[in-house]
């Protein structure tokens, strides 16, 4: 059996360890930061994380499910906030759907435990990877590492948006890279509790405050809390880099977030000590080295945040990898070709559709056209009920493939302004024409539910 290497014990290197001790695997995970379990957490280091129907589906294939349920906060909507203080709750599917907030952190301490002391994977801290020989296995480590070098037949890069093995590949012939930054930044607030530890927005809703060049949203946290993050350009007349001092920040809140203000009682201090990340969108291909290397996670494909779908999207990586390690047994050739060529589509999908939603989120939801569509829409869900199924939910709430939901997900905006140019919208929903695209478009897709 082969020896593997895991670079990187994040969200996506840990679940893959799981799996791979479920084929009989010896993994050592190698990673760069303290061990999180007996760390102090950094306020500002995006702390909450939507989990959908993917990254369901792999948390129980590892058995987690029921742990992870216990600290997930269901969303069952976007709390679209207006200047004026107004609240619309919009659903993001039927009755029952909803995506949930889980702390980034306890997620990933959850899977290192299970990796660790249920598998017997062996995990390495304050090992940062820094030049690896792909075609001899040899991984060589920073300076400051205990270890100084390994060696293995199978390295998995989980390493993230900044991959070492991904910077090793880069110079074999015919590797494609691409890294693009968009031009806001974001930068983590919070909502503390109320007195008795109750959460002053509604619980169960992902919150929006869309401005249309900009954003603020708050996810629900277990201690009542909520964690905002405030999306924002870097530069520009009302940018990160205008607001200065204190009084600019207050002003700009005051301003564009005023029922927001008595809930953050240290927004000023928050935003200047807080970091300002950017936001990066990686594409790379190919994402293996012969049955030696594999890309895995946003090592392979880092996306912009706006569908919430990373995580998810890393996850669902490594149940694929797990369905060819069953289908292909230890012919790894065969499981990292055909890994690479069913993801990489969807990777890339799933990067168009998270860039998208950031001008939906950030605008459109507070757009009259959008939400005339909308309504349109809820009432074709209505009319077929069970059969239609919507671009948000194919993406949250269903296996399909990331790359059929954009291209049905174009089908249905068009479809939508057709008939919101209609008069009649009622009737024409009721025609046979309808019917007949319904079927063409939803052969028979059944939406999972957790
Ligand atoms: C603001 C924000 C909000 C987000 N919200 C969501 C959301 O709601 N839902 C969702 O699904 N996704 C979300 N994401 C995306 C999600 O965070 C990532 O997709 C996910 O963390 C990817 O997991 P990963 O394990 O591939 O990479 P990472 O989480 O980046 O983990 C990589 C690990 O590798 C380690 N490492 C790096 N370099 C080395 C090295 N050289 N040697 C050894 N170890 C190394 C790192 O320390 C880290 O622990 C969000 C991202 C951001 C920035």
């Amino acid at each position: 059996m082969k020896e593997i290497t895991i670079l990187g014990a994040g969200l996506v290197g840990s679940l893959l360890s799981v799996y791979l001790a479920k084929r009989g695997y010896k993994v050592s995970v190698y990673e760069r930061r303290p061990d999180m379990r007996r760390e102090k957490i950094t306020a500002g280091r995006s702390i909450n994380l939507a989990l959908s129907d993917r990254g369901w589906k792999g948390l129980e294939l590892a058995g987690l499910k029921d742990s992870v349920r216990k600290i997930a906060i269901p969303m069952v909507g976007r709390m679209v906030h207006s200047v004026n203080g107004s609240q619309n709750l919009q659903p993001y599917g039927k009755e029952g759907q909803a995506i949930y907030s889980v702390s980034r952190a306890a997620l990933n301490k959850l899977l290192i435990d299970v990796s660790s002391e249920q598998t017997g994977n062996r995990f390495y801290f304050n090992q940062r990877a820094e030049i690896i020989d792909l075609e001899k296995g040899n991984i060589v480590f920073d300076s400051n590492s205990l270890i100084p070098s390994t060696k293995s037949d199978l390295i998995f890069g989980a390493d993230g948006a900044f991959s070492a093995l991904r910077h090793s590949m880069q110079f074999l012939d015919r590797f494609n890279l691409s890294q693009s930054y968009i031009d806001h930044g974001y930068k983590e607030l919070t909502i503390p509790s109320g007195k008795n530890g109750e959460h002053l927005l509604h619980k169960n809703a992902l919150h929006i405050w869309p401005r249309k060049n900009f954003m603020l949203i708050a996810l629900p946290n277990l201690d009542g809390s909520f964690t905002c993050t405030l999306f924002f350009q870097f530069d520009g007349p009302i940018s990160f880099s205008s607001l200065k001092t204190n009084e600019d920040v207050s002003t700009f809140f005051l301003e564009y977030f005023p029922d927001v203000v008595p809930l953050m009682p240290t927004y000023k201090e928050d935003f200047h000590r807080n970091t300002t990340s950017s936001l990066v969108t990686v594409k790379c291909f190919p994402w293996i080295y012969k049955d030696k290397c594999c890309l895995i996670g946003d090592a392979a494909h880092a996306i912009v945040p706006f569908f919430g779908q990373g995580m998810n999207c890393g996850f669902e990586d490594c149940t694929v990898l797990y369905e060819l390690m069953n289908q292909y047994e230890e012919d790894w050739n065969m499981v990292l070709s055909e890994f690479q060529k069913l993801r990489k589509p969807n990777a890339d999908a799933i990067a168009d559709l998270a860039l998208n939603n950031f001008i939906e989120m950030r605008d459109l939801v507070a757009d009259p056209y959008f939400l005339k569509k909308k309504n349109i829409e809820r009432l074709i869900a209505d009319r077929f009920e069970g059969r239609y199924i919507s671009p948000y939910q194919m993406v949250s709430f269903s296996n399909i493939a990331y790359a059929e939901a954009l291209e049905k997900g174009k089908a249905i905006n068009a479809r939508l302004e057709e008939l919101a140019a209609v008069e009649d919208v009622e009737e024409a929903i009721t025609s046979e024409e309808m019917t007949s695209w319904i079927d063409s478009m939803f052969p028979s897709t059944p939406i999972t539910n957790h």
